[in-house]
């Protein structure tokens, strides 16, 4: 298959990323166990097929994903400049600590891990675990020293509930904050994002989206045990994939290409741990940009999860 993905400018910031990206959170055996093997032809095959966009957190499997990653990265020899990385900080397997001193500490730690000089992305992980005001008055100041000192090229923000978005991009300088990261809000499920989309364009932030399967939901062997999900969503999305089955398709696929279908987003992230995954979500994509979605099943898929649609769950301490 030739290397045709799209590739789509991120915001302001001069970076252009595949539209698939590369949720690397499964190397870090969040979802099941990975072999090294595993994760390194996913990998692979992910730059194969042109993907550029990697995304990583030391919160992942306890800092496990950063270091498969850059151990991946490093031995496949890619050059640096042909990728797009970013990382996370704030967000820890014992806590949260956005403080300027642990993220100034977390980027050195994970750029050991990463065995790279600099990330293009950090990301502030799940702000709504933390203050708000800490975010604008101390974390994203910390993150601009930082980037003066050329250890990143961009600083976002990442978390659930949509309103920390505007809470911080309403309050830092304009172009303090680069790009957000929003996830399980621009699937088939749940798209309360497309509202918010107006006002990031204002802003000048890029927009990144994750989990178009809605971290396993909308998948046929269903969402891991960790999942927040409440019960009625889960049978749902559980019917819509068996609904599909039935059909002869698969809902994983018409999922990640409702995903793909707004320009105003400029990358998904979708989790993959082997090669196999990565052909098939790439071959999505490309099968939309030729033949467009299956609208029939789009719909019906639609109409099983409309009792449930943009259910989500609670997440962090509410403040805003
Ligand atoms: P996802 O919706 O992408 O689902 C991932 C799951 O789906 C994994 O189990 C994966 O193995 C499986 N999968 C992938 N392709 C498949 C296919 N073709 N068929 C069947 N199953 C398939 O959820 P995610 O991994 O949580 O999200 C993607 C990435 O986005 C993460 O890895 C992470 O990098 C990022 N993310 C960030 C945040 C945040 O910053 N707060 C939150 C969620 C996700």
């Amino acid at each position: 298959m030739a290397a045709t993905l799209e590739r789509r400018e991120l915001g302001n910031t001069g970076l252009k990323v595949s539209y698939i990206g590369f949720g690397a959170s499964p190397l870090g055996d969040v979802f099941g166990p990975v072999s090294h093997g595993n994760a390194l032809a996913a990998v692979r095959e992910a730059l194969r097929l042109g993907i550029n966009f990697f995304d990583t957190s030391p919160y992942y499997g306890g800092t496990v994903s950063e270091t498969v990653l850059g151990n991946c990265l490093k031995e496949l020899g890619v050059r640096r400049d042909d990728i797009v990385v970013s990382t996370k900080c704030g967000r820890y397997i014992d806590g949260f600590d956005f403080s300027a001193e642990r993220v100034t500490r977390s980027i050195d730690e994970s750029l050991a891990r990463l065995k790279m000089g600099y990330v293009d992305i950090l990301n502030c992980h799940d702000i709504e675990f933390g203050s708000l005001d800490q975010i604008v008055n101390e974390t994203i100041p910390a993150l601009q020293k930082l980037k003066e000192a050329g250890k990143i090229r961009f600083i976002g923000i990442t978390g659930l509930p949509l309103g920390v978005f505007t809470y911080v991009l309403d309050r830092v300088p304009p172009g303090s904050v680069d790009v957000i990261l929003s996830y399980c809000h621009y699937s088939i499920n749940d798209s309360t994002l497309v509202d918010l989309l107006p006002y990031l364009k204002s802003k000048g932030v890029g927009v990144i989206t994750a989990s178009p399967l809605a971290m396993g939901l909308l998948t046929e062997n269903g969402p891991p045990e960790w999942h927040p999900a409440s019960p009625e969503l889960k049978s749902a999305c559980r019917a819509a994939a068996a609904h599909c089955k039935e059909k002869g398709k698969n809902i994983s696929k018409v999922a990640l290409q409702y995903s793909l279908t707004n320009k105003e987003i400029s990358t998904v992230l979708i989790g993959m741990n082997s090669s196999r995954q990565v052909e098939e979500n790439v071959a999505a994509a490309l099968e939309l940009s030729h033949e467009g979605m299956d609208e029939d099943l789009l719909q019906e898929v639609s109409a099983v999860l409309e009792p449930v649609k943009n259910q989500t769950w609670p997440s962090g301490v509410q403040q805003t």
